[in-house]
Order: C-alpha cells, then sequence, then structure tokens
C-alpha cells in the first residue's frame, strides 16, 4: 500500500500532481532533476511512499536505501559519470541541511567535488 502526505511536495512529485523532470521511473523508486542543480548532473531520488528521512526508512526496513543506491548508479551511468565518480547524499535533518522532509537522496556529478563537504 502507497502512503503518502498530502501536504508533502515530494509525495506530489511521486504522484504526478506537480511537474518535474523525471529522469527514471521504477515501481517504488523515482529520480528527477533538482530544480536548483549544484552540479551539471543533480538528481533527486525519491520513495513513492513518504517516509520523512533516511534515518526513519532504514528503521522501518524498507530496503528503500539500497534501491536508491542502485538507481542511483543506474542513472549515473546513463548520464556518464558513474566511471568518473559521483556523491549520493541524503541530508538528515534541518541542521544538515534537510529542507523537504521526505526522503531523498541527491545524486551529484559532473564537476570536480570537493571534501569535505561545505
Ligand atoms: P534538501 O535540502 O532537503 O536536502 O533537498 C531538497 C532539494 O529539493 C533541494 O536541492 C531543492 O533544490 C530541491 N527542490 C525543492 N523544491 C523542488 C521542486 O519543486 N522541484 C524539484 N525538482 N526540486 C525541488
Amino acid at each position: 500500500m502507497t502512503t503518502n502526505d498530502p501536504d508533502c511536495l515530494f509525495c506530489k512529485i511521486a504522484a504526478g500532481e506537480v511537474p518535474a523532470d523525471v529522469v527514471r521511473r521504477g515501481d517504488r523508486v523515482m529520480a528527477f532533476r533538482d530544480i536548483n542543480p549544484q552540479a551539471p548532473t543533480h538528481v533527486l531520488l525519491i520513495p513513492r511512499d513518504h517516509h520523512p528521512d533516511a534515518a526513519s526508512a532504514a528503521r522501518a526496513g524498507t530496503g528503500l536505501l539500497d534501491e536508491i543506491a542502485r538507481e542511483a548508479h543506474a542513472v549515473a551511468e546513463s548520464e556518464g559519470i558513474a566511471d568518473t565518480g559521483y556523491r549520493l547524499v541524503f541530508n538528515t535533518g534541518s541542521g544538515a541541511g534537510q529542507t523537504v522532509f521526505h526522503l531523498h537522496g541527491h545524486l551529484l556529478g559532473g564537476r570536480g567535488l570537493e571534501w569535505p563537504p561545505g
């Protein structure tokens, strides 16, 4: 059963109620381009079901983090950045910069990425 939050932006994107530049669509996870890209490739990977963050999805034993990592790699391959390398980031909590409280991984690549991140 799909769970969603009627006030959640990413639930609305998952439902097709808010438009997005979708690059990959699976049964449980979809990928779309970030509206404010921070790198030449900046794709968000979200579950269709609502989970506020990575920790809550992991606690629930959903397997979604594995699936997001697999889907992110598939997107990286189609974007041509799988060999050069990419970053998959889960901002968790407002102190870490999370602004949308629906689990999402940021796939970033296509340029040199600094470490440590800001
Ligand atoms: P967070 O800061 O929560 O880790 O990441 C949220 C991301 O969602 C940000 O990078 C932001 O640019 C992106 N974002 C916010 N609103 C929209 C939207 O309506 N469409 C798309 N495609 N991305 C969005």
